[in-house]
């Protein structure tokens, strides 16, 4: 039922008043009948207790046709073959899957790969490498 919950105002303090918090919950199907909200209610009360039951509904917008169907987005490889050429590297969601998650996966692949290079380079004996006398950090 529960795509995904977010405190918005954890982020953004500005978005609730003080002392209040802005909760965005992201259902997935189009579920509109009354007892939809009763639902929603008792779900997050397993995660967050009874308080939820005086939560304040602000709104409810609904997306159609929010996303495309998956089988559209074809994904071209795995997030880790990300190494275009030496020492060029790419992510995005067109290197995994075509939603927000496939994005955050492949940035996530690239830079540990990108850092995994990082600390290689900085472990390497630096005055052998770089003929720097002083033997400080190579940037
Ligand atoms: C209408 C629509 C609805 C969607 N709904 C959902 C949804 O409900 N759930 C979901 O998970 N996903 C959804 N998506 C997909 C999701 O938005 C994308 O998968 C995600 O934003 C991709 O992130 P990204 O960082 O890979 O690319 P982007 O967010 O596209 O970021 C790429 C950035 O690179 C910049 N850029 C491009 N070329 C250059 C250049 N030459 N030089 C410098 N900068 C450049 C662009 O301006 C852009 O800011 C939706 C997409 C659309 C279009």
């Amino acid at each position: 039922m529960i795509n995904h919950l977010c405190v918005l105002s954890e982020v953004a303090p500005s978005y609730a008043p003080a002392g209040r918090s802005l909760v965005a919950v992201c259902l997935r199907g189009d579920r509109a009948d009354a007892g939809a909200e009763q639902a929603l209610r008792d779900k997050l009360a397993g995660w967050f207790g009874r308080s939820v039951f005086d939560w304040q509904h602000l709104r409810t917008d609904r997306i159609p046709a929010a996303l495309p169907p998956l089988p559209v987005i074809k994904r071209p490889g795995p997030s880790d073959r990300c190494e275009l050429s030496p020492g060029l590297f790419a992510c995005g969601d067109y290197r995994d899957g075509g939603t927000l998650d496939g994005a955050i996966r492949s940035g996530r692949a690239t830079a540990e790969v990108v850092a995994h290079r990082l600390i290689m380079r900085r472990s390497a004996p630096l005055v052998a490498r770089t003929g720097d006398r002083r033997g400080g950090p190579v940037a």
